[in-house]
């Protein structure tokens, strides 16, 4: 069965929740999401959520945004994103979420290339709290429908304006949703990487879409490793063991047991410091050590780190674990604007799909549900505000019979969004050493 809606929004992370609730509730919105709705990784983020604590903070804030990404990012959508951080913590309390507080008031943390402590954090589950509030919010709401097991395989198109997507169900029947507004909020593409802390469902799919549809993508060379990931030698999504260990105190040893970087330096330099020493080591992890965080904040701060640790038989408060970098975070994606706007009319992304430059090359620790939250808001705002369009059927753009494949289709999909991202790297990293050796 066909179906109409004023706004098909694909996934059911953090930007896809909050721009679901932020759009009015006149308009009628279709979410929907290949797997469970809490199966994202919005769910798994467990450091925090940055916030311009103070006006004073504000310089340093920005500094630190920049430095991390190489300075390589756009200074508007950077300080778009810390003007905007105060209000979306207010909406976030405001739908109850819990963060840490001492003496009744809010409690900051510090992770990896911060100056200053300025991240809130539940435990170390804040996307857990964040976005389970926000699709319990989003069940509530009578305009807010919710499919899950249901994916966006194609979107629906002509003449460079999005009509909505064309989705196969678990059972395989393909089918349009006609939509007003269709905005991608899929998230990353850890599941195309053997090695990563992301969902494995997570490949990509608004990126194989816009190289499909010609929809412009930005900095897709840019993907982030995270330094620390609980080594194993099982297959599967890698345990990422938060920056914020690393922030209240927790060191880094080589096989000898000996110190050998700034563990609070940004992610991409600790993670060549640990690639270099595992390669001199001739191991494929190093050690980290909690030894220097007392046992009670190790229990109150870290509780879901300690439990999963001790499921692979190590125990935190005693003694050091193996970790290893793995795939953790793409600062590029589907080209948009501070709006969300994409290059194709009525089509939008946000969350880690899209890319405004925020990031630049490296993402700042804690930095990426806050921006997924101010810009999937943004885009609602948009939305909101455009003059109705007519949810126009045009029914020469969907054929059942084109999708016969599912399967081979999404591994061409795959295969697209792969070969981009080696392709651009490639390109990046001559261009690099072009400038290096002119320099
Ligand atoms: C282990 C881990 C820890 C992290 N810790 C932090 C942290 O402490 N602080 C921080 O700021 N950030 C953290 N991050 C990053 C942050 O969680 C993500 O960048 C952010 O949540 C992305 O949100 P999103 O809504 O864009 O995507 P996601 O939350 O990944 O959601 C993507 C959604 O899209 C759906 N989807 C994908 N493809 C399709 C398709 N074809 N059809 C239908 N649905 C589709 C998925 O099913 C899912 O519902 C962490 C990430 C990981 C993996």
């Amino acid at each position: 069965m066909e179906k109409e809606t004023d706004v098909v929004i694909v996934g059911t992370g953090a930007a896809g929740l909050f721009c679901a609730l932020q759009l009015p509730e006149s308009k009628e919105i279709t979410v929907i999401t290949k797997d469970e709705a809490r199966n994202s990784d919005s769910f798994l983020a467990q450091g925090g959520i940055c916030v311009l604590r103070s006006e004073d903070d504000y310089d340093r804030y920005f500094e630190d945004t920049m430095k991390a990404g190489h300075y390589r990012n756009n200074k508007k959508s950077v300080e778009m994103m810390i003007r905007s951080s105060g209000e979306i913590i207010e909406l976030l309390l405001g739908y109850g979420v819990e963060f840490e507080r001492r003496n009744g008031e809010l409690a900051y943390t510090r992770e990896g290339g911060h100056s200053q402590p300025r991240i809130l954090f539940h435990e170390d589950a804040t996307g857990k709290e964040i976005t389970g509030r926000l699709l319990e919010e989003a069940r509530k709401r009578r305009n807010i429908t919710i499919y899950e097991h249901t994916e966006m395989i194609d979107i629906l198109c002509k003449d460079n304006v999005c009509y909505g997507v064309v989705t196969a169900d678990s059972r395989g029947i393909v089918r349009p949703v006609w939509a007003g507004h269709t905005v991608f909020a899929c998230g990353g593409i850890g599941g195309l990487y053997q090695h990563s802390t992301n969902f494995a469902h997570l490949t990509g799919d608004g990126l194989a879409m816009a190289l499909r549809h010609k929809i412009k993508l930005q900095d897709v060379n840019f993907v982030q490793i995270h330094p620390t990931t609980l080594y194993s030698e099982k297959p599967g999504r890698r345990f990422l063991i938060s920056e914020s260990v690393r922030g209240e105190g927790a060191v880094l040893y080589n096989a000898h047991m000996e110190r050998f970087v700034d563990e609070l330096l940004p992610r991409d330099v600790v993670t060549r410091a640990i690639e270099e020493q595992m390669k001199a080591d001739g191991k494929p992890y190093v050690w980290l050590s909690m030894e220097h965080i007392a046992r009670e904040d190790i229990l109150s701060h870290f509780p879901n780190i300690l439990r999963r640790c001790r499921e692979e038989g190590y125990d935190v408060t005693k003694e050091c674990i193996p970790v290893v970098p793995g795939q953790h975070y793409f600062m590029g994606g589907v080209q948009s604007d501070l709006e969300g706007r994409t290059s194709m009319g009525r089509l939008y992304a946000v969350g880690e799909t899209s890319c405004n430059g925020v990031h630049g090359a490296n993402r700042l620790a804690s930095n990426s549900l806050l921006e997924s939250l101010v810009f999937a808001r943004r885009a609602a705002m948009d939305i909101a505000g455009a003059v109705t369009e007519k949810k126009e059927k045009y029914t020469e753009l969907f054929s059942p019979e084109q999708y016969q494949e599912i399967d081979k289709l999404q591994q061409e999909n795959h295969a697209l969004v792969r070969q981009e991202i080696e392709r651009m790297k490639e390109a990046y990293e001559q261009q690099h050493n072009h400038d290096v050796k002119c320099r």
